[in-house]
């Protein structure tokens, strides 16, 4: 059935706006006049933008962090002990503790909890912190002692003068403890998608990808499949970690036959770790010491690349600090398309480093909310001269690189509206408000190699969200409708969320 969307007002200009869909969901008009539909929806002069698209997010995880405990907003370590007694007193499915957003930036001192700090609180549970990068994690004493710790081939187990591990522990050496979790089965992990997805039509997204795969690759791509025929009101791009789809030789092909609201969008490889946790690699020292660490030798980044591009997949890889862009720059060079590939992140950038980045023709990811979410912790570890010049997005664009922004959630909220207002509002790097908007539909979209949606454009699929208020004019509204691809639906209140 076609239908013809009315009133409504151009997210630009204000200008007048019909919005003609066909009946395979595709844009047929945009614009002043009224052609024939079979049914019409008055839009009342709301302003219509294009969807939102999320090119680098974690759908999966947003979905089973949304039953841990919040840490957000605790600022010092009482605050935190305080939140997980109150957790620790009510039983525990699982007879874990797991909470997520601990970030010991905020407390005065910066010091993490310790080991044994974290058991007074648990109540004999075992218990997880996860740190609000994802890079690093505190574990109580319990969890500690469950673990095996002798066995650290990467990552770091932080140990005290005694060789006692404190609980903290860096990057992979949290398998430690995480692989101990009971997993979720195939049907939790497609609800937690389910959630995710109504969670994120709530703020207007439309299209997310899903960076990585934490899980088994075949369980977690049945639920992604399972839940897409739930009707998860999202098109969601899954680039699963390079070692699960090449270690395994699963034929994902196979596995999850291409569709518009579902397909894989390529690999993900990692390169360092993350400004917070001092794990970027970076030419200069943090504040705290240290230049990070390379997830691999360069050469090992090389050989992974190369599989990966032989066997024709699309590759985003995470590089945060200035001296990995600068090692995975050399790999992508050596593929036969550097413009199919993208660096996620990409946070400390010299010029030369643009320039390198436009020669070669490599996209760039970016998740402008970090620095409304990360920007005490980015001055603690850099100082305030580095971190004002993080994330180069005026640069970047004048380059003329091709751009997308993202949210990375759940490490950060992820509502669109708080990235695009920090995009403009950057302190040296500034981008105007249109500019932010686009790079986070038509941009992202492109990232994702999704050319059929992302302007509202003829022949687009019509993949849309309507607002009452101008949302210029609004820092972070909720849109009143978000639709797309016969998928229409008001918007649960997540979306009004600050
Ligand atoms: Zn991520």
């Amino acid at each position: 059935m076609s239908h013809l969307f009315t009133s409504a007002r151009w997210w630009r200009d204000g200008s007048s706006c019909n919005l003609h869909v066909s009946t395979d969901g595709k844009v047929t008009y945009r614009g002043p006049d009224e052609p024939f539909a079979d049914d019409e929806t008055d839009l009342q002069g709301a302003f219509i933008l294009p969807g939102f698209v999320d090119c680098h997010c974690h759908i999966l995880a947003t979905g089973l962090d949304l039953q841990k405990l919040d840490l957000t907003g605790c600022a010092s370590r009482e605050g935190v002990l305080d939140r997980v007694r109150e957790r620790a007193a009510v039983t525990l499915e699982y007879g874990w503790l797991l909470a997520v957003q601990y970030d010991q930036t905020r407390f005065e001192d910066g010091r993490h909890l310790t080991a044994d700090e974290l058991e007074t609180a648990t109540n004999g549970l075992p218990a997880i912190l996860r740190h609000t990068s994802g890079h690093a994690c505190i574990a109580n004493r319990t969890a500690v002692d469950l673990a095996d710790t002798s066995d650290e081939k990467s990552g770091e187990i932080v140990r005290d003068e005694a060789g006692i591990p404190t609980g903290v522990l860096l990057e992979k050496a949290m398998q430690a403890v995480y692989r101990l979790l009971p997993k979720p089965t195939r049907q939790e992990m497609s609800d937690a998608i389910l959630a995710a997805a109504q969670r994120m039509s709530g703020m207007g997204i439309t299209s997310a990808a899903d960076m990585g795969s934490t899980h088994d690759l075949e369980d977690q791509i049945w639920a992604y499949r399972n839940a897409a025929e739930r009707g998860a009101r999202l098109r969601m791009r899954l680039y699963p970690n390079w070692s699960q789809v090449f270690k395994s030789k699963i034929d994902l092909a196979e596995l999850l036959p291409p569709s518009p609201m579902l397909r894989i969008g390529g690999v993900k490889l990692y390169a360092d770790g993350a400004i917070g946790a001092a794990t970027a690699a970076t030419y200069e020292e943090f504040t705290v010491g240290g230049t990070g660490q390379l997830m691999y030798p360069a050469e090992e980044l090389q050989r992974r690349v190369s599989i990966a591009d032989e066997a024709g997949y699309s590759i985003a890889i995470h590089s945060i600090g200035d001296r990995s862009t600068d090692v995975v720059l050399d790999a992508l060079a050596s593929t036969r398309d550097p413009s199919r590939h993208r660096i996620e992140h990409a946070m400390i950038l010299s010029d030369a480093q643009i320039a390198r980045i436009v020669a070669l023709g490599v996209c760039v990811s970016m998740q402008p909310e970090f620095l409304l979410r990360f920007d005490h912790a980015y001055k603690r570890q850099l100082g305030d001269e580095r971190a004002s010049r993080l994330k180069r997005v005026r640069s970047l664009l004048d380059a003329g690189v091709a751009l997308g922004f993202s949210s990375d959630t759940p490490i950060v909220p992820g509502n669109p509206w708080d990235g695009i207002r920090m995009a403009t509002e950057h302190p040296t790097e500034a981008i105007a408000y249109d500019e932010a908007v686009d790079l986070y539909t038509r941009g992202a979209a492109a990232l994702d190699d999704d050319e059929d949606f992302g302007r509202l454009d003829l022949m687009q699929f019509a993949d849309f969200q309507v607002y009452a208020e101008n949302p210029r004019e609004q820092p972070s509204p909720g849109p009143r409708l978000v639709a797309f691809e016969g998928i229409t639906a008001a918007p649960s209140s997540h979306g009004a969320e600050a």
